[in-house]
């Protein structure tokens, strides 16, 4: 017996907009239809312990039939009588699967995947007609054969069914033949269903198949279960990476939401890709996308990872996602688990955390920039190095805390050094070292924007300056200028754009020194980061009144006064930047008198 019936709901209105706008991806079909398989056994296996079902033992096979222009998949779960089919498929968006969890909730909804009732149409992105036989596992009912071509119609009548269960036949699309490809399904079960929890085969040939999925993957299991060797091994298989993680977080919670995951850190030294990494998101063991932002923060983005998270509405836009309170919280607490880990590595292995350093530096500073709580959690284990090549944590070189009161003194913040290119900035720091003093080693391509964002978050007690900057307090003598020598120097170099200020430094050894404006110079890489036009340079030579050559012009003879200054200028230029080609040519000419005078005298 057959009987026609019409879809409800309006679905001349739906089906469009189904296959076109509710899934971004016409792949994402095979998810949902084993999606609903695997969720059809989960439903049996309930049924099962409360007696209601017999036992059997689970699987899902897919087919492809290029002959036949079909792709069929097929479960041994609850099936559906004939009311069943109505209600759940017939109607659209009436979801089975929250009308089961409602009634089963005393038993434990537990592992439902679906919750919006639309899954199955999404099949009809590719298929032409859908055919649907099943059989219930409750009672002895008959079996039902439903098809439809998705317009408005369907067919709904008997049909031969031996054991419980449901296929699902989709009669392929002639633009959509691509599915019927073994090799394409494979690939798209990777994608979709690696973690399902129920053994997915395709194609079975006869006795030694080998189910395409992993229903049980390390995540789910407790994190006292799992071996080292265990996580090596779930990283390498998941993410094809070959080299082994720095270490990683197992996250496992059930309240206030349920969270599950392992979250790898790869080694990725101080490479500018932050977002390399890939973290998948997983509901109930079925994938959902990968880097979703809302759930992981945009600077996690570069750990590999798996996180499945039952509680988000995960079908639903991302829109959605965005104002999702949950959401928003989970987020947080996947980047505090973040910050436990490495605080914990900082206190327990601080030789292990110094070593995994360079691979994590780039992703904790820019967490940092991105996200204040996670600034104001790991702030006390951020790690530079000094001048000696030893890692201190970044606060110890500057100020303590400071209370109310000493801000409202008008305390200045406390000068810290930093040195962006240990071999371009060798003098300076030659210096430096002599004199006793220490710097910071800030030699990444996101330092600059670090240190002034930690300025930023600590007005009262840092402020950086380059090596280069000015003359430490440390590395001169107090005392009056000496005019003439300034005098001189102002006078030869008048045509140059650099300003002259004399210092009486405790090297004598150097002659002079270039400074530049840590203001300046930071707008013009700030200008140039954006692509502006570079600003002109702001130089200061500082001449030191203790270097005997430099006192000794002051009683030379014009043309030797001459020379003499500008060797000394471009000799401290020399150790600031290279030379311009120009520069070089006056250089060498400067140089080449001098060498002349000095010939000449022997
Ligand atoms: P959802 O999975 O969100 O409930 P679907 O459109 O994917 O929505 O499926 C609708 C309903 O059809 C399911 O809730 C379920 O009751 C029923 N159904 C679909 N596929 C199967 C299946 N393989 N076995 C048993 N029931 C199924
Ligand atoms: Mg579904």
């Amino acid at each position: 017996m057959e009987r026609q019936g019409n879809i409800r709901i309006s679905s001349e209105n739906m089906m469009p907009i189904i296959k076109k706008w509710l899934y971004s991806e016409k792949t994402i079909f095979l998810r949902e239809i084993v999606a609903n398989a695997a969720d059809a056994i989960t439903k049996r296996k309930k049924l099962v312990t409360m007696g209601e079902a017999e036992d059997a033992e689970y699987k899902i096979v897919v087919t492809t039939d290029e002959a036949a222009g079909t792709l069929s998949v097929e479960d041994n779960g609850v099936g559906m009588t004939e009311e069943e089919v109505e209600k759940y498929i017939t109607q659209i968006a009436f979801s089975g699967a929250a009308d089961f969890l409602e009634k089963y909730e005393k038993a434990g909804g537990d592992g439902i995947i679906g919750h919006f009732g639309l899954g199955f149409y999404s099949a009809y992105m590719v298929s032409d007609d859908i055919e649907i036989f099943t059989k219930s596992c409750m009672g002895d009912t008959k079996a039902v054969r439903w098809e439809s071509d998705g317009e408005s119609t369907y067919t709904i009548g008997d049909a031969e069914k031996e054991t419980a269960g449901t296929k699902v036949v989709m009669h392929l699309a002639e633009e959509e033949k691509e599915f019927l490809s073994e090799g394409r399904i494979r690939e798209l079960l990777a994608k979709y269903c690696s973690f399902m929890p129920y053994d997915i085969y395709l194609n079975p040939k006869g006795e030694d198949d080998k189910p395409v999925n992993t229903p049980a993957p390390l995540y789910i299991k407790q994190p006292k279960d799992c071996t080292d060797e265990e996580y090596r091994t779930f990283y390498r298989e998941t993410f094809a990476d070959y080299q082994e993680p720095l270490f990683w977080i197992h996250l496992n919670m059930d309240y206030p939401f349920r969270l599950k995951g392992i979250l790898y850190f790869p080694k990725v030294k101080k490479q500018v890709e932050l977002e390399r990494g890939q973290v998948k998101l997983y509901c109930n063991q079925v994938y959902v996308a990968d880097n979703i932002k809302e759930v992981i923060p945009e600077f996690l983005m570069l750990l590999n990872g798996v996180i499945d998270c039952p509680d988000i509405p995960l079908n639903v836009s991302r829109s959605f996602l965005q104002n999702d309170r949950q959401v928003q919280k989970i987020a947080g607490h996947i980047v505090k688990k973040v910050a436990d880990k490495l605080i914990e590595l900082f206190k327990n292995d601080r030789s292990r955390f110094e070593t995994c350093w360079e691979d994590l530096a780039t992703f904790v500073k820019f967490g940092c920039i991105k996200d204040d709580s996670f600034y104001q959690k790991v702030k006390e284990i951020i790690i530079y190095k000094n001048l000696s090549g030893e890692y201190r944590p970044l606060e110890s070189f500057f100020g303590e805390e400071v209370s109310n009161e000493e801000a409202e003194k008008g305390t200045e913040p406390q000068a810290v050094y930093y040195v962006s290119d240990l071999d371009k900035q060798a003098q300076y720091v030659k210096m430096f070292k002599d004199a006793g003093l220490d710097a910071v080693v800030c030699d990444t391509y996101i330092d600059p924007h670090f240190i002034s964002y930690i300025e930023y978050k600590n007005p009262k007690r840092v402020r950086f300056l380059r090596i280069d900057a000015d003359v430490a307090g440390a590395l001169k003598e107090e005392g009056e200028e000496d005019s003439a020598v300034k005098e001189l120097f102002e006078s030869v170099l008048k045509e140059r754009k650099v300003s002259v200020k004399c210092e009486k430094l405790k090297d004598p050894t150097v002659p002079a020194i270039v400074n530049v404006s840590e203001f300046m110079r930071r707008m013009s890489e700030m200008n140039s980061f954006y692509r502006m036009d570079g600003m002109p340079e702001d130089l200061t030579l500082v001449v030191n009144t203790a270097n005997a050559n430099v006192l000794a012009l002051k009683d030379a003879e014009d043309a030797a006064r001459k020379m003499g200054v500008e060797y000394i200028y471009f000799l401290a230029l020399m150790s600031y930047r290279p030379l311009t080609p120009e520069e070089h040519g006056e250089f060498s000419a400067a140089a080449g008198e001098l060498l002349a005078k000095y010939l000449e005298k022997k």
